[in-house]
């Protein structure tokens, strides 16, 4: 018997270690099956950077949930942001702090959500609920994830829990959480290498609402003008996908993790629905979002209510 564990696609840090984190505690809770921590996409830098440092092997990388017999999802529960055969698969236990969306299941099932900055503060809960102990390794991946999420604690989605279990998480692991938050954080900024079409997949989301199919990608950087040098390459991809996906709106938000400021190329037949959102005007496709960083709390709910 096989247990799948995945975050969502286009994985970030807090989906890759909430996998691992989550493979871990379903051992120590006596799940007996065959226990794989997989992932639907590639690594980004920063999650490079921390499974480097704790020397932790990657989730598997799998692109279907097939030969699975449970499949537990992490950081995500909407089947958009899933396995593409994610209907078919027993889905037994989720842990997540999304909004519920596109998900359903044909068994009852376990499910924690709480609307706080990580997958990983949750999941910190679930091992003290269950007396488990954390070893040094896995409070570094979890606070490292808690780190990310939170943008340092300076995104709006981060809770004084997030900051309190993070610290807890800090002593275990013996990290000192600016020096060691920043060195991650930065790491993940590196994006010279990537291409147009490689930048807007990163981290992308897709949403319905309202009958209007969105999209939106985010990258964070220290330098929005750098990855705007790119811009019309970045506008050729988009476009693209926007025909080939039948997008109403695609935005591509560039966020700056120091200033804690975006800017977001728009575009899509619904484009001023960001105008209409942000009070703002955009000008030559880009939009200003000042003191925007989170997409899940400062993007989603405005243009969901918009569009
Ligand atoms: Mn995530
Ligand atoms: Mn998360």
């Amino acid at each position: 018997m096989k247990t799948f564990i995945i975050g969502h696609k286009s994985p970030d840090t807090d989906s890759i270690m909430s996998a691992l984190v989550m493979a871990n505690l379903e051992k120590n809770l006596g799940n007996t099956n065959e226990i794989i921590p997989c992932r639907l996409g590639n690594l980004n830098k920063e999650t490079e950077y921390i499974l480097n440092y704790f020397k932790v092997e990657a989730p598997k990388l799998i692109d279907s949930v097939k030969g699975a017999d449970e499949v537990i999802l992490v950081d995500h529960n909407s089947f958009l942001e899933s396995a593409p055969d994610i209907a078919d698969a027993k889905i037994s236990k989720v842990v997540d702090h999304h909004r519920i969306s596109n998900f359903q299941t044909k068994e009852p099932l376990f499910y924690m959500a709480e609307p706080i900055g990580s997958t990983c503060t949750i999941l910190y809960e679930l091992y003290r609920m269950n007396n488990i102990t954390i070893d040094k390794t896995y409070a570094g991946l979890m606070l490292s994830a808690i780190i990310s999420d939170s943008l340092l604690f300076k995104s709006p989605t981060c809770t004084p829990k997030d900051i309190k279990v993070a610290e807890e998480l800090a002593k275990i692991a013996d990290i000192d959480i600016n020096t060691y938050g920043l060195e991650m954080l930065k790491a993940g900024t590196d994006l010279s290498s990537f291409s147009a079409s490689e930048l807007i997949s990163i981290d992308s989301k897709e949403f319905n609402a309202n009958g209007a199919k969105f999209q939106i990608s985010q990258v964070n950087t220290v330098d929005i003008d750098s990855v705007l040098k790119n811009k019309s390459e970045i506008e050729m991809v988009m476009n693209n996908l926007i025909s080939e996906n039948g997008l109403d709106l695609f935005m591509f938000v560039i966020t700056d993790i120091l200033n804690c400021n975006s800017k977001a190329i728009v575009l899509g037949n619904k484009a001023s629905v960001v105008e209409k959102a942000y009070n703002i005007a955009i000008d030559d496709n880009i939009a200003f979002l000042s003191g925007v960083v989170s997409r899940k709390k400062q993007i989603v709910p405005l243009i969901t209510e918009n569009i």
